[in-house]
C-alpha cells in the first residue's frame, strides 16, 4: 500500500497530514499525485468525498515549497476554480490545513460579500487564490487580479460549474491564462461539455478516475418510499425524529419549499435551517457551522447550495423532492457515508417525479430498494405515469391521471429497514399529523 512518505511529499506536508490523522492516500490521491509532482496536466473523474482535494492542494503545495517566490501583487501563482462559495471556503480550509507548517499564503474570492477584503488580500500577493468565476472575473475587469504569471490552474467540480451556467465566464477566464502552466481538471461526470472543456484546456494530460459514482454509493444504504405531495412533510418529521438519525441533510427543489420545511421541522422541534442562493454569506455560514457542531439536526439544501457542504457525519440524506438531473442523485447521497461510515438516503417519490426515479435507476445502474410499510405509502404514486413537472419554464407539464394499480403485492423491497414497530401513532402533541400509522415511528431503523 502507498503511503504519503512514498509519494514524495515535502516534511512538512507529512507532518500536516499526521496531524490530520491521515494515514493513507486515498485512491485518487495515490494516483494523481505522482503525476502531479512531474508537473503533468491531470483529468480526474471523481466527487466530492474521495479526497480529492487533498489530491491537488498537496502536490501544488510541494510545488510552492519546492520554489519559493514572493507572489507579485495581484498576481497568483495558482488558481483553484471552484463553483460554490461554499466549496471555496472549504477549498481553502483545506489549503489552510495542510500548509500549516510551511510558508504560504492564499486568499479566497467569491461573491454575495463585499470585494474590499478581497482586493486588499490580493494587493499583497498570493500564492493561492480559490475563486469562483464569476467575482473572480469582475476583479480582474477591475484590473485587481492579474492572472499572467499563473504556474497552476486547478477546475473544482467542472460539471458543477458547467450546469450553473458558468461555461462563458470560464472561457472567458481562460483568455487571460499564460500558455505555460500545469492544468487540473476534476468531475464528477464526464459528458460531452466536459469532454469538450478538457480537451480545449488541457495539454496531453494524465487521466484518472476512481470509483464512478457506484462505489460511494454501494457503502449507502438506499431507500425510495412512495408517497404523495402532502404526506411528505409527515413523513419527513416522523424520520428526522427517529433517534437513530444524528445530522441529515434534506434536499428540495426549491428555495421557497427549502424555506417551508425547515419552518415546519422548527415548529415541531427539530432544529433545521435552510440554505439555499438567496441566503446571504452570513446566514449560510451561520447554517453550516451550526450543522458542524451539532446545535442544527437538520439543513435543508437545494442542490446548487449542498455542492459545499461537507461535513464527514451526516448519518442521513432525505430527498424530499426526487432531483430532475439524475447525476444529482448521486452528488446528493454522497453527503452521507462519508470518510468510511456508513449512511442512508432515503428519497420521496410522489406520481409527478416517478419518471424521475427511473431515470435515476437507470443512472446508476440498479433499482432502489422500496418501502412500503409505512402510513403514507402511495400506490398512485407507485404506478404512477405522470409526465414530471417542466422545471424553470414555470408550468407543471402534467401526462395522464395517475393509475390507481396496486403496486405489485406490497412486498417489502430488498434491504429496507426493519420496521421500528412503536405502534405510536400521531405524536403527542404534535398537532395536526396526519397518517397516525403504526409503523414507521420513531423507532424506526432509517
Ligand atoms: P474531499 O473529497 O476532498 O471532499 O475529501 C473528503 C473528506 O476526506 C474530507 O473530510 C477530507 O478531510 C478527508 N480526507 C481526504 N484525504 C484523506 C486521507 N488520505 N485520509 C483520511 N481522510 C482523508
Amino acid at each position: 500500500m502507498t503511503t504519503f512518505s512514498e509519494l514524495n511529499l515535502a516534511p512538512p506536508l507529512l507532518k500536516a497530514l499526521a496531524e490530520q490523522g491521515y494515514e493513507t492516500p486515498t485512491p485518487i490521491q495515490a494516483q494523481s499525485i505522482p503525476y502531479l509532482l512531474q508537473g503533468r496536466d491531470l483529468l480526474g473523474l471523481a466527487q466530492t468525498g474521495t479526497g480529492k482535494t487533498a489530491a491537488f492542494a498537496l502536490p501544488i503545495l510541494n510545488h510552492l515549497h519546492a520554489h519559493p517566490k514572493v507572489a507579485g501583487p495581484k498576481k497568483p501563482r495558482v488558481l483553484v476554480l471552484a463553483p460554490t462559495r461554499e466549496l471555496v471556503s472549504q477549498i481553502s480550509d483545506s489549503f489552510k490545513a495542510y500548509a500549516r507548517h510551511m510558508k504560504f499564503t492564499q486568499a479566497v474570492v467569491f461573491g454575495g460579500v463585499g470585494q474590499g477584503r478581497q482586493v486588499e488580500a490580493m494587493r499583497r500577493g498570493v500564492d493561492v487564490l480559490v475563486a469562483a468565476p464569476g467575482r473572480l472575473l469582475d476583479l480582474i475587469g477591475q484590473g485587481f487580479i492579474d492572472l499572467s504569471g499563473l504556474e497552476v490552474l486547478v477546475l473544482d467540480e467542472a460539471d458543477r460549474m458547467l450546469d450553473m451556467g458558468f461555461v462563458r465566464d470560464i472561457r472567458r477566464i481562460m483568455t487571460f491564462l499564460p500558455p505555460k502552466r500545469q492544468t487540473l481538471l476534476f468531475s464528477a461526470t464526464m459528458p460531452r461539455s466536459i469532454a469538450d472543456l478538457a480537451n480545449s484546456l488541457l495539454h496531453d494530460p494524465a487521466k484518472v478516475e476512481v470509483t464512478p459514482p457506484s462505489s460511494t454509493v454501494d457503502r449507502i444504504q438506499q431507500a425510495v418510499m412512495f408517497v404523495d405531495g402532502t404526506d411528505k412533510r409527515d413523513a419527513l418529521l416522523t424520520l428526522v425524529e427517529s433517534p437513530k438519525v444524528a445530522r441529515a441533510v434534506v434536499f428540495t427543489l426549491m428555495k421557497h419549499e427549502a424555506n417551508k420545511v425547515a419552518e415546519f421541522l422548527n415548529k415541531n422541534n427539530v432544529v433545521a435551517e435552510a440554505i439555499h442562493g438567496n441566503k446571504s454569506q452570513g446566514a449560510r455560514e451561520r447554517a453550516m457551522s451550526g450543522f458542524r457542531t451539532g446545535s442544527v439536526k437538520v439543513l435543508v439544501a437545494t442542490d446548487i447550495a449542498a455542492r459545499g457542504i461537507d461535513v464527514d457525519d451526516v448519518s442521513h440524506v432525505f430527498n424530499y423532492d426526487l432531483p430532475n438531473v439524475p447525476e444529482s442523485y448521486v452528488h446528493r447521497i454522497g453527503r452521507t457515508a462519508r470518510a468510511g461510515r456508513d449512511g442512508w438516503a432515503v428519497s420521496f417519490c410522489d406520481p409527478e417525479q416517478r419518471a424521475w426515479l427511473r431515470d435515476i435507476e437507470k443512472t446508476i445502474g440498479k433499482p432502489i430498494p422500496v418501502v412500503r410499510d409505512h402510513p403514507w405509502h402511495s400506490e398512485s404514486a407507485e404506478a404512477s405515469t405522470m409526465r414530471p413537472p417542466v422545471l424553470g419554464g414555470g408550468g407543471r407539464g402534467r401526462g395522464g391521471p395517475p393509475r390507481g394499480g396496486n403496486g405489485g403485492g406490497g412486498g417489502r423491497g430488498r434491504g429496507g429497514p426493519p420496521r421500528g414497530g412503536n405502534g405510536g401513532g400521531g405524536r403527542p402533541g404534535g398537532g395536526g399529523r396526519s397518517g397516525g400509522g403504526a409503523s414507521a415511528g420513531r423507532g424506526r431503523a432509517f
